[in-house]
């Protein structure tokens, strides 16, 4: 029976193509209705609203729909519920579970737009908004690709679902982290896992590298900040540990590079950013009226006696967390030795390893068939400089058979103008529905 349809043939597989260009209009519609749902995070907007959407389209084309609120997790409030959606259709025989998994949150549109961020503005072929190509043009996509393959009329083999969930842009606890805890992405329910993210549409992402977010903090001692010499200035001693960031770590990790395949190229080396740092007095704006006066606050004078920064350090799959931790404690370290005063606290905010699907896995495999008969070209393996959802499925839930691909293009991701192409949203939606077929009767 399962060898009967195991796999399709040429005239079939030609008409599960053809049934996809079909839906040219509803992929952009259903991109379009997407982007004006404008769940940004943070704060965390509209996700009920978004999950609901999906659940509803989804239960009308035959899918079991569930809504998992994460409560507890970091995020999730009354005015701002974590709601993830999950749903699951059966095949007519027994097969594999194939999961296609992407992020409902946006990030905030931020300024320099010439669209309306949020209203799914179409022309010359594209799709501009927020989200579009991170990554609900992916999401449509992979609905679009399942959708297809339910009303082909086929029998088909094992289970289809598709997940929206949250939070991935502030690190998917309360989506794909809280969803991989609770057995969504483990055998016997799912075996394979693509994410739609927007890596390109002949390109397969395999993994990431690997990130470790630490908060520094030194201490000083406060005094009137017109005799500083009577206390120790916290943000001077920051100041000294940036210094040394500058001089000797970062140059040393330029040097380092990784074989894999990272993209852009620029990310194959080890990195670190300083995402933030606040040091004295609570953050506020001081300003005067046009004839000199203070309109609002003043500072008082003080030395600072804290300050914090928050390290995004982002390393390759040569090297351990541990030595990646101990480089930068061994830093503050010296400081401690030779700057007088200077005193520090380290506290970790969170860290994730590398990860890589190897190339003869079977989602890889049936993805890079499926862009070889779609395109018509060999695809191409890369590896991400930031992480994704995927270090849950891989670390948390243990389902190693997982990669990222999806139509857009990676560095429109976060920018303003954001767009998607609606051809690369029509071949995605052809090759995950490929990739799909071949694994659900793998
Ligand atoms: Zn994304």
């Amino acid at each position: 029976m399962t060898a009967l349809h195991s796999t399709l043939t040429p005239a079939q597989t030609d008409g599960l193509i053809a049934r996809i260009e079909s839906k040219r209009d509803e992929v952009v519609a259903l991109t379009q209705d997407l982007i004006r749902i404008p769940t940004t995070n943070p704060p965390g907007d509209a996700y009920e609203a978004c999950a609901h959407f999906l659940g509803e389209r989804l239960a009308r084309k035959g899918f079991d729909v569930a809504y998992i609120r994460a409560q507890g997790a970091p995020g999730d409030s009354d005015a701002y519920p974590r709601i993830n959606v999950v749903a699951r259709i059966e095949g007519a025989s027994k097969g594999s579970g194939v999961h296609f998994n992407s992020h409902i949150d946006v990030v905030e549109a931020g300024r320099g737009w010439s669209v309306d961020p949020f209203s799914g503005y179409v022309s010359d072929n594209k799709i501009y908004g927020r989200g579009s190509c991170d990554m609900k043009g992916g999401l449509a996509a992979s609905i679009i690709a399942c959708e297809a393959i339910i009303e082909s009329g086929l029998p088909w083999a094992g289970a289809l679902e598709i997940s929206g969930t949250v939070d991935e842009e502030s690190g998917g606890f309360a989506g794909v982290g809280y969803l991989a805890h609770r057995g969504f992405f483990t055998p016997p329910k799912v075996h394979h896992v693509i994410i739609p993210e927007p890596l390109g549409v002949d390109r397969i992402c395999l993994g990431h590298r690997g990130v470790w977010w630490a908060e520094v903090e030194t201490h000083g001692r406060i005094a009137h900040g017109s005799m500083p010499f009577l206390g120790v200035s916290a943000i001077n001693h920051m100041g000294a540990f940036i210094h040394l960031l500058e001089t000797k770590l970062m140059p040393t990790l330029a040097q380092r590079r990784t074989s894999e395949p990272v993209e852009p190229p620029g990310a194959r080396v080890s990195t670190l950013n300083i995402n933030s740092i606040h040091g004295g007095q609570v953050q506020q704006r001081y300003s005067l009226d046009a004839l000199g006066q203070p309109t609002g606050d003043l500072p008082a004078p003080v030395v600072a006696h804290n300050c914090r920064a928050v390290l995004d350090r982002r390393f390759i799959a040569e090297e351990d967390l541990q030595s990646v931790k101990q480089e930068i404690i061994d830093m503050l370290d010296e400081l401690k030795r030779t700057r007088a005063g200077f005193d520090y606290g380290i506290r970790d905010i969170m860290s994730f390893i590398p990860s890589a699907t190897p190339q003869d896995a079977p989602v890889v495999q049936a993805t890079a068939i499926a862009i070889a008969r779609v395109l018509g070209r060999e695809p191409r393996f890369i590896s991400s400089p930031g992480t994704y959802d995927q270090k849950h499925i891989v670390r948390t839930a243990g389902l190693k058979d997982c990669i990222a691909y999806g139509p857009g293009i990676l560095d429109l991701a976060h920018q303003p103008d954001e767009y998607v192409e609606i051809d690369e949203l029509v071949h995605s939606a052809q090759i995950m529905a490929l990739a799909a077929w071949r694994l659900l009767h793998s």
